[in-house]
């Protein structure tokens, strides 16, 4: 069965992506051999978004943070509008992402779940009040709220814990999908492979330039780029 004839099959779709489905619209991995290791910072990426480093070092972390981690020339690949698409048709329930650029939202898919969070909410650790983007783009140095709290960008950092709220959705809606898409993602990194472990609906589908360690589980197997394949998708 082609990937066409798996998705007009099916009622509810949901689809999982990683870091490859942002790298297609310029936002590098930092986990990548090419991504942003042996760069300018003293430090490893993973050490510099890490709580401890937040807390610690909190200038050092909004250097590499404003930097590396907001791309706000990226836009929406052919992936996320076509997600958005099969979303606005009825055939896509949910998209959970392990990535914290916002695209999806901004293709105009309503369901996301975002596992790591997202750089466009954040919030002041004192008072607890919400931000935008602006708040980091638009200040030097460490950002801080009117009552004088640090503000904090609102994803997940090295030793912190996933929300629970966003954990328990995304596990709800792949329980309960006749169809899952795990796409850009090498589904080794915490939580992914967990995740796939609730699904129980008809087709399993992976799209990933490299093997996954979820290949020889799925019902369909493309090794090729999430765009080009989702962009010959027929709503
Ligand atoms: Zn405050």
């Amino acid at each position: 069965m082609t990937l066409q004839e798996m998705i007009n099959d099916s009622k509810s779709i949901v689809f999982f992506g990683g870091a490859g489905v942002s790298t297609e619209s310029g936002i590098p991995d930092f986990r990548s051999v090419d991504g942003l290791y042996n760069q300018k910072y003293d430090y490893p990426p993973e050490e510099i978004l890490s709580h401890t480093f937040f807390v610690q070092k909190t200038k050092e972390f909004y250097d590499f943070y404003r930097d590396k981690m907001i791309c706000l020339d990226a836009k929406p690949n052919k992936a996320h509008l076509k997600l958005a698409e099969l979303e606005k048709k009825g055939k896509l329930t949910a998209v959970v992402t392990q990535n914290i650029d916002g695209l999806h939202t901004q293709a105009g898919s309503k369901k996301v779940y975002e596992l790591h969070g997202s750089v466009h909410r954040n919030y002041c650790t004192k008072c607890g009040k919400f931000f935008g983007i602006e708040a980091i783009t638009d200040s030097v140095g460490v950002p801080k709220c009117e009552c004088g709290g640090t503000i904090k960008p609102d994803v997940v950092l090295y030793e912190e814990g996933l929300d629970h709220d966003v954990i328990n959705g995304a596990v709800k809606a792949i329980a309960e999908c006749d169809m899952l898409i795990i796409a850009g993602t090498s589904m080794t990194v915490y939580p992914a492979a967990g995740l796939v472990r609730y699904f129980r609906g008809k087709y399993l589908v992976v799209i990933n330039r490299d093997p996954t360690s979820v290949d020889g589980q799925c019902d369909l197997v493309l090794h090729d780029r999430v765009g080009e394949v989702l962009d010959k998708i027929k709503v």
